[in-house]
């Protein structure tokens, strides 16, 4: 198809005309003879409209010939490839890409404005040599990062690029039998990115299936749940070891929000980071979580136990000040306290129950236990 020059709207200067197409690995296949048949200003892009230059090759044998249906500089603005519209780093779907970095690029949708945004961009990419892109890479985090990582294919789909299903074959009216060029076997890859979906959604990243589905794969990796209590702001690190010093805590730490307290533990290899803000605190487990290496060193993230539910002990032993530390047993009571005043068993914590964040644990005695009024029966909660 070659669009004649007096239907297109737009200017011709701003027409591409490309030496090579902008591809992932997946679409230019693995035949190391490609021939790359190319179209001057053969087809209008998808997304911009403007007529670009299109190119058309096989990608592998058996597979169906592919092309590019967007513009080098659509392609550019949001780093896709130019015929799967998949992320060409990760791979994956613009929408996910976008939701794990947290950005929305609003590229006007509205002719005149994105010819003019389209155009704007272009210069800017020339400038800078044609590293540019509309994305944001840069500013990345090491968990964002990590997420992408973790959702993408390792290796190249090339099973994307077979025939498409014979939709005669479907009908079960396929009469070309083992000539037909097309697949004889029932849809079976919902992974399929190209299969239903209309490509401006998929290129601006709006109600993508494929998306949803990966997005509700990274919902099930595993993460720190942050406690219902939301006055607990403290994180536990564990995996301190005497290389890692006070400061090079803080200086990780702060990044995410003003820090409170921090107390460094070298002796059962921990560290307690309080932020002066939930919010802080949020972001820096969901950070750094399974991810955070100082001087080589791995360092293990949890949140803090809040301390009402450090039961054992109770005494006013000045230790159990500090939050509790998983796998470590408790503060142990001093033994003479012990003995003048055994605490007895504490009730099993609920949680929810708006204990007081912060403060010596409570201590029950028979007395003044809440739960065991009127129960008369030692230990049969346990
Ligand atoms: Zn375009
Ligand atoms: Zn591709
Ligand atoms: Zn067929």
């Amino acid at each position: 198809m070659t669009l004649s020059l007096g239907n297109n709207p737009y200017n011709r200067m701003s027409w591409e005309d490309a030496d090579f197409p902008i591809l992932c690995q997946t679409c230019l296949g693995d035949n190391p003879y490609l021939r790359m048949m190319k179209e001057k200003y053969g087809s209008e892009c998808n997304i911009c409209q403007r007529p670009f230059t299109v190119f058309r090759w096989c990608p592998g044998k058996g597979m169906r010939y592919k092309s590019t249906i967007v513009c080098q500089t659509c392609s550019k603005m949001k780093n896709v490839c130019q015929t799967c519209l998949l992320d060409l780093e990760y791979g994956l779907p613009v929408q996910v890409r976008d939701n794990v970095l947290g950005q929305k690029h609003d590229i006007p949708k509205s002719l005149v404005n994105r010819e003019y945004y389209t155009q704007n961009m272009e210069v800017a990419m020339t400038e800078a040599g044609g590293s540019v892109s509309g994305l944001d890479l840069l500013g990345m985090t090491q968990s964002q990062n990590d997420q992408l990582r973790k959702l993408r294919r390792h290796e190249p789909y090339y099973k994307r690029n077979a025939p498409h299903i014979c939709s005669f074959y479907l009908k079960g009216e396929c009469k070309r039998g083992e000539e037909c060029p097309y697949r004889h076997e029932k849809p079976s890859d919902p992974d399929d990115p190209l299969s239903s979906q209309n490509i401006r959604d998929r290129y601006y990243g709006n109600n993508d299936p494929v998306a949803d589905k990966l997005m509700k794969k990274l919902s099930r990796l595993p993460k720190l749940e942050p406690p219902e209590d939301p006055n607990i702001t403290t994180l536990y690190v564990g995996n301190v070891m005497e290389a890692i010093t006070d400061k090079d805590l803080r200086d990780f730490f702060y990044q995410y929000g003003e820090i409170r307290n921090l107390k460094l533990v070298h002796k059962q290899h921990c560290a307690f980071v309080e932020y002066t803000t939930r919010q802080a605190a949020e972001l820096a487990a969901d950070q750094s979580f399974n991810k955070v290496t100082l001087h080589g060193i791995r360092l293990n993230v949890r949140w803090a136990k809040p301390q009402s539910k450090q039961k054992e002990g109770g005494t006013g032993d000045p230790r159990e000040k500090l939050p509790f530390v998983p796998g470590l047993p408790g503060a142990l009571p001093l033994p003479e306290k012990l003995l003048l005043q055994p605490p007895m068993e504490i009730p099993p914590v609920h949680l929810g129950l708006g204990a007081p964040p912060m403060g010596p644990p409570p201590v029950y005695y028979p007395s003044q236990d809440p739960t065991r009024l009127g129960s008369g029966k030692h230990g049969s909660q346990y």
